[in-house]
């Protein structure tokens, strides 16, 4: 779900509500130049449970509350570098580095600021690939303050919306959850801020990438320590995907990004809809609400003239 080209679930059109966003992801390429390696690295600190870090600790000869340790290191200190942690022993330092151990952060490669706060950040990632994440502030009249973290989940995207410049751009491969959460922590750390809320609208299409999204839900949950039903997961539609989100009974919402009234328009705008028709997605939608008792929102990108106002009404009817 590219940003800024799937306007809006209801959290994330209360976040940028009064905000004329200029920022595109036309304006930056997606990315620098990749290596072709396979990108799978199971030695990343960065969304592992406090629970994990405390087996690991046992398993290098340490005690398990240097696990404790290691946890409010990662995700209270925000820590980037196995160094720096300066409370531990420097063997137990050596050891997890020897062992291939890192923290998983990444460099911000490009941070983009527009008027009304907003910020758009390219990651560069350990294989040299870039990808966006926005941060959204908003103040509200009676002095609360919401931070929207905006993820992506792949790094570009295979589904080709005839909107979307991150379609156009093609698809490299999936994030791992760590990748995701970092892009949480990078908004916290230009914004020296609490993310208030997380939505799963960035590069990609959240559902291809299920099994990364969802530890990184769990992290984003209980680690970082962000409340369920601030987390937002965006999708065009991906056949069974729904179902198998409704069995992890999460309490965050799901948006379904609609974009057209009916089955014919919607084929020429998402070409993924051919193989996942609207009377399908919405009686997934409505299992869903059953399975979890939590809202489905719709989201609609108008574009030009090619629905009418009567037509945009059917949605209503859908
Ligand atoms: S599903 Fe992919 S191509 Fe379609 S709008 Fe979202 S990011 Fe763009």
């Amino acid at each position: 779900m590219a940003l800024l080209q799937h306007l809006c679930s209801a959290p994330l059109t209360r976040a940028i509500r009064s905000r004329s966003l200029t920022l595109s992801s036309r304006t930056m390429s997606a990315t620098l130049t990749p290596t072709r390696v396979a990108h799978v690295d199971s030695h990343v600190l960065l969304g592992m449970s406090e629970q994990e870090l405390q087996q690991l600790s046992l398993d290098l000869g340490q005690q398990s509350y240097r696990g404790k340790q290691l946890h409010h290191l990662i995700y209270k200190r925000k820590v980037k570098e196995i160094q720096d942690f300066s409370q531990l022993p420097q063997a137990f330092r050596n050891d997890l580095q020897e062992g291939g151990w890192r923290v998983g952060r990444s460099s911000i490669h490009q941070a983009v600021t527009a008027a009304d706060g907003t910020v758009k950040l390219l990651i560069k990632l350990a294989d040299n690939r870039l990808v966006e994440t926005v941060g959204i502030p908003v103040e509200h009249d009676k002095g609360s303050f919401r931070l929207t973290a905006c993820v992506s989940s792949q790094v570009g995207c295979p589904l080709r919306c005839s909107f979307c410049a991150t379609g156009k751009g093609g698809y490299s491969r999936n994030l791992q959850r760590h990748e995701i959460v970092e892009q949480v922590l990078a908004i916290e750390e230009i914004f020296k801020q609490r993310v208030t809320n997380v939505v799963f609208m960035g590069m990609g299409e959240p559902m291809l990438n299920l099994k990364s999204v969802i530890e990184a839900h769990r992290c984003l949950n209980k680690d970082v320590q962000i409340g369920q039903r601030m987390i937002t997961i965006s999708t065009v539609g991906v056949p069974n995907t729904i179902k198998k989100l409704a069995s992890y009974k999460l309490q965050s919402t799901l948006a379904i990004s609609l974009h057209a009234p009916n089955q014919k328009l919607r084929e020429t705008i998402v070409p993924s809809a051919k193989s996942y028709p609207l009377d399908a997605i919405m009686k997934d939608c409505r299992d869903y609400f059953l399975e979890t008792s939590r809202r489905v929102s719709f989201e609609y990108t108008l574009l030009g003239t090619e629905v009418s106002f009567g037509e945009l009404c059917l949605c209503g009817a859908l």
